[in-house]
């Protein structure tokens, strides 16, 4: 708007001081006329002029001099001006002069009368254009000041009403804290940006309220799984001490003791095995271990302390070379990952054992772990690997269902997939993929 009111206003400003220069020059040719022709060198000449000749100009005076600043003719005897000799310079060079003195505009031109050459300098004051560009300048200046107020406002206006949206968001976040996971923010159309970031938050939302929830479900399983043998041991004991008992009394009771502390610190090493695997993440460079070898330590491992397991390992047909089955990772993790898998299909299954297969497919090392137990039911798969969850069938095995999310934790560690087959009553598969190293 500020370069358009400057652009409109010079425009103006040029084309009022052209037209008036025109008036000036044609008038200042009429005088010039006037007096060289009648040879009236009087100040009252130019008053006579009228009919015939241009309009008068307010204020205006006539000056004629010689080329050598000899003053033939003025109309105004006071008249004084200061660039008379640079005036006659320029129209002795037959170039007009157009120049402002205070308000008046002066105008040199050069006149001939055939024989002799005369300067003609003629001045007024543009008084209807000076008041045209001053009444111009007002309502610029106005425009300029309702345009620049009426942006503002509406800029104002319209800005708060498209972030709108957003202050809305914020406001709403401003409100979820962790006691109110469940809330969610305003989506709106959710076809927009601001839609689709809200609905993107929701989504993080969800994501948090759900891991939120899975962390308080863990802990105060934790807490059940670690209470039970702790009441158990005290229970004993408060029963043992209630009177003297004899040896044999003493030796069964710390037995059962020893088995609740056995299970406590079992349950203990797994829960810090999830917090370190799980606070680690994926390994990046790890030593290169060969999976059969794994395989073949943990059976050895699980037959010491659980002679009736009945484990069989064997490669797979298509296993053509052993280094297809090098894995880079944490051996002590992988054995424990391993172990928990031939536990789990011993223990569910009425022959206690289970028929593990190792081989390759592309640049992944495969182990699958096959029983015939007691199955997982299909609503169960899903959730096995949660911490703590326990099939409906399983009940009645000892167990803390800690195994299996270890195992997940310790796979998604190494990069790997698991996958869950199974089939209530006929058995379970289990298919571990591993990427080869
Ligand atoms: P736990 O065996 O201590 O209960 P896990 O996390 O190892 O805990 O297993 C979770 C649940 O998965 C078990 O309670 C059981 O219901 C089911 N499950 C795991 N492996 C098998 C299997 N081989 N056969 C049948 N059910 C299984």
């Amino acid at each position: 708007m500020l370069i358009a009111s400057i652009a409109i206003y010079y425009s103006n400003a040029n084309f009022r001081r052209n037209d008036f220069n025109s008036l000036l020059r044609s008038r200042a040719v009429s005088v010039a006329k006037l007096v060289l022709d009648s040879y009236e060198y009087n100040a009252n000449l130019i008053l006579r002029s009228g009919s015939g000749y241009p309009n008068r100009l307010p204020e205006e005076k006539y000056m004629i001099l010689s080329f050598d600043k000899d003053t033939l003719y003025t109309s105004d005897k006071f008249w004084k001006l200061n660039e008379i000799n640079y005036i006659i310079g320029q129209v002795k060079a037959d170039k007009e002069v157009i120049l402002r003195q205070d308000q008046f505009e002066v105008l040199g031109i050069s006149h001939s009368t055939g024989l002799y050459n005369f300067a003609v300098i003629g001045a007024a004051i543009d008084k209807d254009g000076l008041l045209h560009m001053k009444k111009l300048r007002i309502i610029l200046i106005i425009v300029c000041l309702i345009s620049l107020i009426s942006f503002s406002i509406a800029g104002w206006f319209y800005s708060g009403r498209a972030l709108k949206p957003i202050s809305d968001v914020v406001s709403n976040v401003d409100d979820i804290t962790i006691t109110s996971l469940n809330l969610r923010v305003p989506e709106g159309n959710g076809a927009d940006e601001i839609g689709r970031l809200a609905k993107t938050f929701n989504k993080m939302l969800e994501r948090l309220e759900t891991s939120f929830a899975m962390q308080k479900n863990f802990i105060a399983n934790a807490s059940h799984e670690l209470r039970t043998p702790l009441t158990s041991i005290n229970g004993q004991i408060e029963v043992l001490m209630m009177k003297d008992r004899t040896a044999d009394e003493y030796k069964s009771a710390l037995g059962s003791v020893l088995e609740d502390i056995r299970s406590m610190i079992d349950l203990s090493n797994r829960l810090l095995l999830i917090a370190r695997t799980s606070a680690e993440g994926p390994s990046g460079q790890s030593p290169k271990i060969r999976i059969d070898e794994i395989l073949w330590q943990a059976q050895e491992e699980m037959k010491k302390f659980n002679p009736s397991f009945h484990i069989n390992i064997s490669p797979d047909s298509s296993l053509t070379d052993s280094e297809q089955i090098i894995v880079a990772g944490d051996e002590y993790l992988l054995k424990t990952a391993i172990s928990n898998l031939i536990e789990n299909a011993c223990k569910y299954s009425s022959d206690n054992s289970v028929e593990i297969k190792f081989g390759s497919t592309d640049r992944w090392i495969k182990v699958i772990f096959e029983d015939r137990g007691i199955g997982i039911p299909g609503e169960d798969i899903k959730k096995i690997i949660e911490p703590f969850y326990r099939g409906n069938n399983a009940i009645s095995y000892p167990g803390t269902g800690i195994g299996l999310s270890l195992v997940n934790q310790i796979i998604k560690n190494h990069n790997g997939t698991i996958k869950i087959t199974s089939e209530v009553g006929v058995g379970t598969k289990i298919t571990l993929l591993l990427p080869s190293a």
